[in-house]
Protein backbone atom coordinates (compact mmCIF):
# COMPACT_ATOMS: atom_id res chain seq x y z
CA UNK A 1 0.00 0.00 0.00
CA UNK A 2 1.43 3.42 -0.91
CA UNK A 3 0.62 6.52 0.05
CA UNK A 4 -1.33 9.07 -2.35
CA UNK A 5 -3.56 11.05 0.17
CA UNK A 6 -2.55 14.89 -0.72
CA UNK A 7 -3.30 14.03 -4.69
CA UNK A 8 -7.13 14.55 -5.59
CA UNK A 9 -7.90 11.53 -8.15
CA UNK A 10 -10.62 11.71 -10.60
CA UNK A 11 -11.91 9.55 -12.85
CA UNK A 12 -12.79 9.60 -16.67
CA UNK A 13 -14.69 6.82 -18.06
CA UNK A 14 -13.62 4.96 -20.94
CA UNK A 15 -15.85 2.27 -23.24
CA UNK A 16 -18.16 -0.13 -21.25
CA UNK A 17 -18.87 -3.50 -21.63
CA UNK A 18 -20.92 -6.26 -22.49
CA UNK A 19 -20.97 -7.57 -19.43
CA UNK A 20 -21.99 -4.33 -17.87
CA UNK A 21 -18.18 -3.55 -16.60
CA UNK A 22 -16.46 -0.40 -17.33
CA UNK A 23 -13.29 0.67 -17.73
CA UNK A 24 -12.08 4.46 -16.92
CA UNK A 25 -9.21 6.23 -16.32
CA UNK A 26 -8.14 7.41 -12.65
CA UNK A 27 -5.66 10.56 -12.52
CA UNK A 28 -4.05 11.71 -9.40
CA UNK A 29 -3.44 15.41 -9.10
CA UNK A 30 -1.21 17.37 -7.18
CA UNK A 31 -0.64 21.84 -7.29
CA UNK A 32 1.27 24.39 -5.70
CA UNK A 33 0.76 27.49 -5.53
CA UNK A 34 3.07 29.04 -8.02
CA UNK A 35 4.31 26.55 -9.48
CA UNK A 36 7.25 26.35 -12.09
CA UNK A 37 5.87 24.06 -14.30
CA UNK A 38 3.10 21.61 -15.05
CA UNK A 39 4.15 17.77 -15.62
CA UNK A 40 1.77 15.13 -16.75
CA UNK A 41 3.07 11.58 -16.53
CA UNK A 42 1.40 8.63 -17.59
CA UNK A 43 2.44 4.88 -17.66
CA UNK A 44 1.46 1.53 -19.45
CA UNK A 45 -0.47 2.58 -22.03
CA UNK A 46 1.06 -0.80 -23.44
CA UNK A 47 -0.37 -2.76 -21.23
CA UNK A 48 2.79 -5.16 -20.20
CA UNK A 49 5.13 -1.89 -20.33
CA UNK A 50 4.61 -1.98 -16.54
CA UNK A 51 7.96 -0.62 -15.02
CA UNK A 52 6.34 3.20 -15.35
CA UNK A 53 4.01 2.31 -13.08
CA UNK A 54 6.66 2.07 -10.04
CA UNK A 55 7.99 5.33 -11.27
CA UNK A 56 4.77 6.38 -10.34
CA UNK A 57 3.97 5.47 -7.14
CA UNK A 58 7.27 6.17 -6.22
CA UNK A 59 6.57 10.31 -7.05
CA UNK A 60 3.26 9.96 -5.45
CA UNK A 61 5.03 8.86 -2.08
CA UNK A 62 7.55 11.77 -2.73
CA UNK A 63 4.95 13.92 -3.44
CA UNK A 64 3.13 13.06 -0.38
CA UNK A 65 6.04 13.37 2.15
CA UNK A 66 7.35 16.71 0.18
CA UNK A 67 5.97 19.61 -2.10
CA UNK A 68 7.90 20.22 -4.98
CA UNK A 69 7.39 23.19 -6.71
CA UNK A 70 5.41 21.58 -9.93
CA UNK A 71 2.11 20.87 -10.39
CA UNK A 72 1.89 17.13 -11.11
CA UNK A 73 -1.35 15.17 -13.02
CA UNK A 74 -0.14 11.70 -12.74
CA UNK A 75 -2.09 8.26 -14.67
CA UNK A 76 -0.18 4.92 -13.53
CA UNK A 77 -2.39 3.29 -15.57
CA UNK A 78 -3.00 4.79 -18.95
CA UNK A 79 -4.91 1.64 -20.78
CA UNK A 80 -6.45 -0.47 -18.49
CA UNK A 81 -8.17 -2.61 -21.15
CA UNK A 82 -4.95 -3.47 -22.39
CA UNK A 83 -3.13 -4.35 -19.04
CA UNK A 84 -5.92 -6.73 -18.56
CA UNK A 85 -5.03 -8.58 -21.65
CA UNK A 86 -3.08 -11.71 -21.35
CA UNK A 87 -2.29 -14.43 -23.79
CA UNK A 88 -1.19 -17.12 -21.46
CA UNK A 89 1.18 -16.28 -18.63
CA UNK A 90 2.26 -12.53 -20.96
CA UNK A 91 0.78 -9.67 -20.95
CA UNK A 92 -0.62 -8.84 -24.64
CA UNK A 93 -0.56 -4.89 -23.89
CA UNK A 94 1.05 -3.50 -27.50
CA UNK A 95 -1.95 -4.33 -29.10
CA UNK A 96 -5.63 -4.08 -29.25
CA UNK A 97 -6.37 -8.51 -29.55
CA UNK A 98 -9.50 -7.58 -31.61
CA UNK A 99 -7.91 -5.51 -34.30
CA UNK A 100 -4.27 -5.62 -33.83
CA UNK A 101 -3.91 -1.92 -33.64
CA UNK A 102 -0.85 -0.92 -31.76
CA UNK A 103 -2.40 1.30 -28.71
CA UNK A 104 0.17 3.72 -29.68
CA UNK A 105 -0.58 4.34 -33.01
CA UNK A 106 -3.95 6.42 -32.52
CA UNK A 107 -3.27 9.71 -31.64
CA UNK A 108 -4.12 12.47 -34.29
CA UNK A 109 -2.39 15.79 -36.03
CA UNK A 110 -4.38 18.18 -34.50
CA UNK A 111 -3.08 20.62 -37.12
CA UNK A 112 -5.11 18.16 -39.88
CA UNK A 113 -8.58 18.77 -41.43
CA UNK A 114 -11.17 16.55 -39.56
CA UNK A 115 -14.99 16.07 -40.12
CA UNK A 116 -15.48 19.01 -37.42
CA UNK A 117 -13.03 21.18 -38.86
CA UNK A 118 -10.97 22.80 -41.51
CA UNK A 119 -6.15 22.29 -41.61
CA UNK A 120 -5.16 24.86 -39.17
CA UNK A 121 -3.75 27.30 -41.17
CA UNK A 122 -0.42 28.47 -38.95
CA UNK A 123 0.91 31.25 -41.36
CA UNK A 124 -2.70 33.07 -41.24
CA UNK A 125 -2.67 32.49 -37.49
CA UNK A 126 0.83 34.24 -37.00
CA UNK A 127 0.31 37.21 -38.88
CA UNK A 128 -2.70 37.72 -36.88
CA UNK A 129 -0.87 37.60 -33.51
CA UNK A 130 2.29 38.62 -34.23
CA UNK A 131 2.07 41.32 -32.60
CA UNK A 132 1.45 39.30 -29.65
CA UNK A 133 5.20 38.08 -29.08
CA UNK A 134 6.04 34.46 -28.96
CA UNK A 135 5.00 33.73 -25.61
CA UNK A 136 1.77 35.19 -26.01
CA UNK A 137 0.88 33.75 -29.36
CA UNK A 138 1.72 30.10 -28.51
CA UNK A 139 -0.27 30.44 -25.56
CA UNK A 140 -3.30 31.15 -27.73
CA UNK A 141 -2.22 29.10 -30.50
CA UNK A 142 -2.72 26.29 -27.37
CA UNK A 143 -5.50 27.32 -26.64
CA UNK A 144 -7.07 26.96 -30.04
CA UNK A 145 -5.64 23.49 -30.08
CA UNK A 146 -6.83 22.81 -27.08
CA UNK A 147 -10.67 23.43 -28.71
CA UNK A 148 -9.66 21.27 -31.54
CA UNK A 149 -9.10 18.76 -29.18
CA UNK A 150 -12.14 19.14 -27.34
CA UNK A 151 -14.72 19.14 -30.09
CA UNK A 152 -12.92 15.68 -31.42
CA UNK A 153 -13.33 14.05 -27.66
CA UNK A 154 -16.67 15.06 -27.46
CA UNK A 155 -17.45 13.48 -30.79
CA UNK A 156 -15.22 9.63 -29.47
CA UNK A 157 -17.71 7.95 -27.13
CA UNK A 158 -18.90 5.95 -30.58
CA UNK A 159 -15.42 5.90 -31.61
CA UNK A 160 -13.13 2.28 -32.21
CA UNK A 161 -11.53 2.20 -28.47
CA UNK A 162 -8.19 3.46 -29.48
CA UNK A 163 -9.16 6.28 -30.82
CA UNK A 164 -11.81 7.11 -28.05
CA UNK A 165 -8.32 6.66 -25.38
CA UNK A 166 -6.13 8.84 -27.78
CA UNK A 167 -7.93 11.98 -27.89
CA UNK A 168 -9.14 11.37 -23.66
CA UNK A 169 -4.75 10.97 -23.20
CA UNK A 170 -3.65 13.67 -25.20
CA UNK A 171 -6.43 16.00 -23.53
CA UNK A 172 -4.83 15.39 -20.71
CA UNK A 173 -1.42 15.88 -21.44
CA UNK A 174 -2.00 19.14 -23.64
CA UNK A 175 -1.73 21.67 -21.23
CA UNK A 176 1.41 20.38 -19.62
CA UNK A 177 5.28 21.78 -19.73
CA UNK A 178 6.63 18.22 -19.37
CA UNK A 179 5.08 15.10 -20.38
CA UNK A 180 6.46 11.52 -20.12
CA UNK A 181 4.74 8.87 -21.40
CA UNK A 182 6.69 5.78 -19.69
CA UNK A 183 6.73 2.92 -22.10
CA UNK A 184 9.39 -0.46 -21.53
CA UNK A 185 10.46 -2.52 -24.94
CA UNK A 186 11.23 -6.18 -25.66
CA UNK A 187 14.25 -7.02 -23.88
CA UNK A 188 16.30 -3.14 -23.59
CA UNK A 189 18.48 -0.90 -21.88
CA UNK A 190 16.63 2.29 -20.40
CA UNK A 191 16.81 4.72 -23.14
CA UNK A 192 14.39 7.79 -24.59
CA UNK A 193 12.91 9.43 -27.39
CA UNK A 194 13.26 13.04 -27.65
CA UNK A 195 12.68 15.82 -30.33
CA UNK A 196 15.73 17.23 -31.64
CA UNK A 197 15.03 20.35 -30.15
CA UNK A 198 16.15 19.04 -26.14
CA UNK A 199 19.18 17.54 -26.89
CA UNK A 200 21.31 18.88 -24.97
CA UNK A 201 23.13 18.20 -22.14
CA UNK A 202 20.31 18.68 -19.72
CA UNK A 203 19.66 15.21 -21.04
CA UNK A 204 22.13 14.29 -18.90
CA UNK A 205 20.22 14.48 -15.75
CA UNK A 206 18.15 11.09 -16.50
CA UNK A 207 19.86 7.70 -15.29
CA UNK A 208 19.23 6.67 -18.80
CA UNK A 209 22.69 6.96 -21.19
CA UNK A 210 21.05 6.82 -24.45
CA UNK A 211 18.44 9.05 -26.64
CA UNK A 212 16.86 8.58 -30.28
CA UNK A 213 15.80 12.18 -31.58
CA UNK A 214 12.81 12.88 -33.29
CA UNK A 215 12.30 15.00 -36.30
CA UNK A 216 9.93 17.51 -36.51
CA UNK A 217 7.32 15.06 -38.07
CA UNK A 218 3.99 13.89 -37.54
CA UNK A 219 3.64 10.37 -35.80
CA UNK A 220 0.70 8.90 -34.28
CA UNK A 221 2.27 8.16 -31.17
CA UNK A 222 1.52 9.63 -28.18
CA UNK A 223 4.57 11.79 -27.35
CA UNK A 224 5.32 13.13 -31.35
CA UNK A 225 1.29 13.87 -31.43
CA UNK A 226 1.36 16.10 -28.44
CA UNK A 227 4.66 17.88 -29.33
CA UNK A 228 4.45 18.11 -32.89
CA UNK A 229 1.92 21.05 -33.63
CA UNK A 230 4.34 23.49 -31.00
CA UNK A 231 7.40 22.46 -32.70
CA UNK A 232 5.68 22.62 -36.09
CA UNK A 233 4.22 26.44 -34.98
CA UNK A 234 7.31 27.05 -33.01
CA UNK A 235 9.59 26.70 -37.01
CA UNK A 236 6.95 28.77 -38.77
CA UNK A 237 6.93 31.36 -36.39
CA UNK A 238 11.24 31.78 -36.52
CA UNK A 239 10.46 31.91 -39.80
CA UNK A 240 8.10 34.94 -40.07
CA UNK A 241 10.01 36.52 -37.36
CA UNK A 242 13.83 35.47 -37.65
CA UNK A 243 13.68 35.18 -34.10
CA UNK A 244 15.61 31.38 -32.49
CA UNK A 245 12.32 30.78 -30.27
CA UNK A 246 12.70 26.77 -29.22
CA UNK A 247 9.26 24.98 -28.67
CA UNK A 248 8.45 25.04 -24.82
CA UNK A 249 6.82 21.72 -24.89
CA UNK A 250 9.37 19.01 -22.77
CA UNK A 251 8.26 15.68 -24.20
CA UNK A 252 9.33 12.16 -24.16
CA UNK A 253 8.68 8.72 -24.25
CA UNK A 254 10.90 7.00 -21.54
CA UNK A 255 11.75 2.78 -22.34
CA UNK A 256 12.26 2.26 -19.22
CA UNK A 257 13.75 -1.09 -19.56
CA UNK A 258 12.18 -4.87 -20.38
CA UNK A 259 8.73 -5.25 -20.72
CA UNK A 260 7.11 -7.64 -18.28
CA UNK A 261 9.40 -6.60 -15.21
CA UNK A 262 8.75 -4.24 -12.24
CA UNK A 263 11.52 -2.94 -10.08
CA UNK A 264 10.94 -0.76 -7.29
CA UNK A 265 14.82 -0.25 -6.61
CA UNK A 266 15.16 0.94 -10.39
CA UNK A 267 12.21 2.64 -10.38
CA UNK A 268 13.66 5.54 -7.66
CA UNK A 269 16.71 6.28 -9.39
CA UNK A 270 14.87 6.67 -12.50
CA UNK A 271 12.48 9.32 -10.92
CA UNK A 272 15.58 10.60 -9.35
CA UNK A 273 16.85 11.27 -12.86
CA UNK A 274 13.39 12.19 -13.82
CA UNK A 275 13.01 15.07 -11.42
CA UNK A 276 16.50 16.11 -11.90
CA UNK A 277 15.81 17.27 -15.35
CA UNK A 278 12.40 18.81 -14.45
CA UNK A 279 14.20 20.99 -11.79
CA UNK A 280 17.53 21.64 -13.75
CA UNK A 281 19.14 21.67 -10.64
CA UNK A 282 22.26 19.66 -11.16
CA UNK A 283 25.18 19.96 -13.57
CA UNK A 284 25.34 16.21 -14.58
CA UNK A 285 28.25 15.47 -15.46
CA UNK A 286 27.65 11.47 -16.80
CA UNK A 287 27.89 9.99 -20.83
CA UNK A 288 25.70 9.50 -22.79
CA UNK A 289 25.16 8.47 -26.71
CA UNK A 290 22.56 9.71 -29.12
CA UNK A 291 21.11 9.50 -32.39
CA UNK A 292 18.40 10.21 -34.78
CA UNK A 293 15.24 8.08 -35.63
CA UNK A 294 16.49 7.42 -38.57
CA UNK A 295 19.85 5.78 -37.45
CA UNK A 296 18.21 3.69 -35.06
CA UNK A 297 17.75 0.73 -36.90
CA UNK A 298 15.72 -2.27 -36.64
CA UNK A 299 17.38 -5.49 -38.01
CA UNK A 300 14.96 -8.51 -38.91
CA UNK A 301 15.55 -12.17 -39.14
CA UNK A 302 16.84 -12.65 -42.92
CA UNK A 303 15.34 -16.02 -42.33
CA UNK A 304 13.47 -18.07 -39.95
CA UNK A 305 15.60 -19.69 -37.26
CA UNK A 306 16.46 -19.03 -33.17
CA UNK A 307 18.37 -15.90 -32.20
CA UNK A 308 20.91 -15.86 -29.96
CA UNK A 309 22.54 -12.64 -28.47
CA UNK A 310 26.29 -12.26 -28.06
CA UNK A 311 26.57 -8.78 -28.08
CA UNK A 312 26.20 -6.79 -24.90
CA UNK A 313 23.29 -3.82 -24.63
CA UNK A 314 24.25 -0.52 -24.24
CA UNK A 315 27.86 -1.48 -25.10
CA UNK A 316 29.32 0.37 -27.70
CA UNK A 317 30.42 -2.45 -30.90
CA UNK A 318 32.88 -2.15 -33.82
CA UNK A 319 31.50 -2.43 -37.20
CA UNK A 320 31.08 -6.31 -37.87
CA UNK A 321 31.35 -7.72 -34.91
CA UNK A 322 28.32 -10.33 -33.95
CA UNK A 323 25.46 -8.94 -32.95
CA UNK A 324 24.37 -12.37 -32.60
CA UNK A 325 23.83 -15.63 -34.36
CA UNK A 326 20.61 -17.41 -36.14
CA UNK A 327 20.72 -20.78 -35.31
CA UNK A 328 18.73 -23.27 -38.17
CA UNK A 329 18.11 -26.98 -37.76
CA UNK A 330 19.64 -29.96 -39.60
CA UNK A 331 18.97 -30.33 -43.11
CA UNK A 332 18.62 -26.58 -43.82
CA UNK A 333 20.80 -23.32 -44.74
CA UNK A 334 23.48 -22.91 -41.97
CA UNK A 335 23.42 -21.19 -39.06
CA UNK A 336 23.42 -17.39 -39.89
CA UNK A 337 25.94 -14.81 -37.88
CA UNK A 338 23.76 -11.33 -37.57
CA UNK A 339 26.21 -8.56 -37.36
CA UNK A 340 26.24 -4.35 -38.70
CA UNK A 341 28.76 -3.16 -41.12
CA UNK A 342 29.86 0.13 -39.13
CA UNK A 343 29.90 0.75 -35.50
CA UNK A 344 27.01 0.21 -33.66
CA UNK A 345 25.53 0.41 -29.81
CA UNK A 346 22.46 -2.35 -29.27
CA UNK A 347 19.66 -1.23 -27.33
CA UNK A 348 16.98 -4.07 -27.50
CA UNK A 349 16.26 -7.53 -28.07
CA UNK A 350 13.52 -9.76 -29.36
CA UNK A 351 11.69 -11.12 -26.27
CA UNK A 352 11.43 -14.17 -27.99
CA UNK A 353 14.12 -16.09 -29.86
CA UNK A 354 11.65 -17.57 -32.28
CA UNK A 355 11.88 -15.44 -34.83
CA UNK A 356 10.04 -15.83 -38.50
CA UNK A 357 11.94 -14.53 -41.72
CA UNK A 358 11.08 -10.64 -41.34
CA UNK A 359 10.49 -10.44 -37.36
CA UNK A 360 12.53 -8.11 -35.63
CA UNK A 361 15.70 -9.39 -33.81
CA UNK A 362 17.72 -6.28 -32.24
CA UNK A 363 17.48 -2.53 -32.17
CA UNK A 364 21.01 -1.05 -32.57
CA UNK A 365 21.71 2.90 -32.43
CA UNK A 366 24.20 3.74 -35.13
CA UNK A 367 25.73 6.86 -36.33
CA UNK A 368 25.31 7.57 -32.61
CA UNK A 369 27.55 10.71 -31.29
CA UNK A 370 27.75 11.85 -27.15
CA UNK A 371 25.67 14.12 -25.70
CA UNK A 372 27.10 17.49 -25.10
ZN1 LIG B 1 5.33 0.78 -25.42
Amino acid sequence: MYEVSTMKSYQRALKTLASGNAYELTFYQSSVSKPKARVYMQAALHGAEIQGIAVIRHLQERLAQSDLPFDFKLLPLANPAAFDTKMGEYGYGRFDPRTGMNWNRGFVNLLSASDFFEAFECERFINTHAHLGYDQAIHVFEHALKERLDILVNASAGQPPETQLALILHQEALDADYIFDLHCDSISKPYLYTPQYLLNKRLLNFTAQHFITTPCRFSPCFNQAVFYPFWHFTEQWNRHTGETNVSPKKAFTYELGSKESYCSETAKTTLDGILNYVTNAHNPVSQAWWCTEDDYHRLRAPRGGIFELSCELGKVHLEKEDIGVLHTFPGQEASLPIAYEDTFIPLTVTASPVAHQGDELVKIMTRYQEVS
